[in-house]
């Protein structure tokens, strides 16, 4: 990608360890030379235990904001001077602004999901969730979810612990079960929603779902939604499509929250339409 870099040009960055694998430079920088903005997005490896340093760093460099990715997202909760509703809710930040001295964290990932289910038209509200994995991304996807008046949220993970934990933050509304077959199929008899948060399909993370025959068990109305977004078509969706379900992948996700994202940095509306065809023809 050509960049056009000024002396006035302003600087954001993804920082993470590892990072060097993210699209979010590809992204961002797709949608900053489409508006014409001055920033430039790179990539900045920064190593687990050094986010307060980087922080100082990052504000003597004239950074203008950064986004997140492992190890940093809790890390950088308790170093901000504000909060978002989000990020104070997952306890996570994905996305910093820096104005003067003052960081303000945010987290757009809940965000992002939701708007990319509205955006396919599956409103989840009323709907019996069934969340497969307890992950970071599960996470979040439960703690928005649980803001939209969901009727009901299973989390099945491989790790029982990790699941309890997650359902703990809203006992009332999230149950834990199991990831084994029977379970699944169980479950999915009662779900109007299935949400893929594990990496069980995604290029390059080695696993595979072993068995599709809870899809068998769905009612037909069920939306499939996976947040996998390399490729773009996994085998669930495939297999889902196939039994005429509403399916979604994970790229609205990606898009949404890079948006918003840069929203945030520059104070400039986007265009969500024009900006997600523009970056899943670039992905
Ligand atoms: P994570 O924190 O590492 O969680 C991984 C989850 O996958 C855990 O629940 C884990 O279960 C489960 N898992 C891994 N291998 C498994 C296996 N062989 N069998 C059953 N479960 C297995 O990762 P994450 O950050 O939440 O990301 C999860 C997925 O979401 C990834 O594919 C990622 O690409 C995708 N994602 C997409 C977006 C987007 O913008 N579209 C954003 C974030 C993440 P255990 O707890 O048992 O280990």
């Amino acid at each position: 990608m050509q960049v056009n870099l000024k002396n006035t040009t302003r600087k954001l960055c993804i920082i993470g360890d590892p990072v060097v694998h993210s699209k979010s430079p590809l992204v961002q920088n797709t949608m900053l030379q489409a508006m014409g903005l001055d920033y430039i997005y790179l990539c900045q490896p920064v190593p687990r235990g050094r986010t307060a340093q980087w922080l100082e760093a990052a504000k003597e460099a004239g950074y203008a904001g950064f986004n997140a990715t492992m190890p940093h997202k809790s890390a950088l909760v308790p170093l901000m001077d504000q909060l978002d509703e989000d990020a104070r809710l997952y306890q996570s930040v994905n996305t910093v602004c820096i104005k003067g001295n003052e960081l303000y964290g945010y987290n757009t990932d809940g965000r992002g999901f939701l708007q990319a289910l509205l955006d396919a038209g599956v409103d989840p509200a009323g709907k019996r969730v069934l969340l497969l994995g307890a992950g970071g991304a599960a996470r979040s996807v439960a703690l928005k979810l649980s803001t939209q008046e969901v009727s009901s949220l299973t989390v099945c993970n491989r790790t029982a612990e990790k699941a309890e934990l997650l359902c703990k933050l809203s006992p009332r509304l999230m149950r834990a079960v199991g990831f084994d077959r029977e379970t699944l199929r169980r479950e999915a008899a009662r779900a109007d929603l299935v949400i893929n948060c594990t990496c069980l399909g995604m290029t390059d993370a080695g696993g595979e779902f072993t068995d599709f025959t809870f899809l068998d068990e769905l009612p037909s109305a069920a939306a499939v939604c996976d947040l996998i977004y390399a490729p773009a078509k996994t085998k669930l969706l495939a297999q889902a499509e196939k039994r005429g379900h509403v399916t979604l992948n994970g790229i609205g996700m990606l898009v949404n929250q890079a948006i918003f994202a840069l929203e945030l940095f520059t104070g400039t509306q986007l265009d969500r339409k024009v900006m997600r065809a523009l970056v899943e023809r670039v992905l």
